[in-house]
């Protein structure tokens, strides 16, 4: 399997590192939490509540949206239309992370994540269970972790939001994420765990790079 995992919690640098490493080594890359975004951003449109399993269920197999690969941003698209810009607030953030509790919504989006690594080339495939419930023969897993702190700040500058407001929300999420009974988020058995509070970008992608030409080149 052509698959490198990188999961870890709300702003730990997972999409950055993904699109890094992915425009350096020739690879594709998948926000998996873009399913689960643009779920929720599909489902604020359509008037469907976030704990409406069975109406959630049937939206997320609907042909009405999907998501697609890209090298700057994984793409959700609606109604023929590209909504990218709307699904990485911190608002969508929140009640993506509502739903992706619900076991039913989860299994319905599994078999759309596992089609973006049906392709000859390698992919890089960021979430929060890539290496356990995903992509879990995948042969090199990866997990970022920093000071929440360290994790609001990037996320709140991104964004222009206020830290505190964005520290508390993401405490939030991963509280939910962290101790949700269907694959809640936690470190893959194997995965190489990476602080990057400290690191830049620069230095985060040259490890992932080096593990990978390490693992991979050995495979
Ligand atoms: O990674 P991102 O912040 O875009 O994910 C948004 C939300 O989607 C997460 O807070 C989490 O609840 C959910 N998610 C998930 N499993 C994944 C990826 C994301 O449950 N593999």
């Amino acid at each position: 399997m052509k698959v490198v995992t990188i999961d870890g919690p709300a702003a730990s640098g997972k999409s950055s590192v993904s699109r890094e490493l992915a425009s350096r080594l020739g690879w594709s890359w998948v926000s998996t939490g873009a399913f689960y975004r643009g779920l929720a951003f599909v489902a604020q449109r359509t008037g469907t509540a976030v704990d409406d399993e069975k109406a959630l269920v049937d939206l997320a197999v609907s042909d009405v949206w999907s998501v697609e690969k890209d090298p700057e941003n994984t793409k959700v698209v609606f109604q023929g239309a590209d909504v990218t810009e709307h699904i990485y607030k911190e608002e969508v953030g929140a009640a993506a992370s509502k739903l992706s509790s619900l076991a039913g919504v989860r299994k319905s989006l599994l078999e759309a994540q596992r089609d973006m690594a049906k392709s000859d080339e390698w992919l890089i495939a960021e979430g929060r269970d890539c290496g356990t419930v995903v992509f879990p023969e995948a042969p090199l897993k990866v997990y970022l972790t920093a000071r929440s702190e360290a994790r609001a700040q990037r996320r709140a500058s991104e964004q222009g939001a206020s830290l505190e407001e964005t520290q508390k929300a993401q405490a939030e999420r991963d509280r939910q994420d962290a101790t949700r009974k269907a694959a809640p988020m936690q470190v893959p058995e194997s995965a190489h765990v990476i602080d990057t509070s400290t690191l830049s970008l620069e230095q985060v992608v040259d490890e992932v790079q080096k593990l990978a030409e390490t693992s991979i080149g050995s495979i």
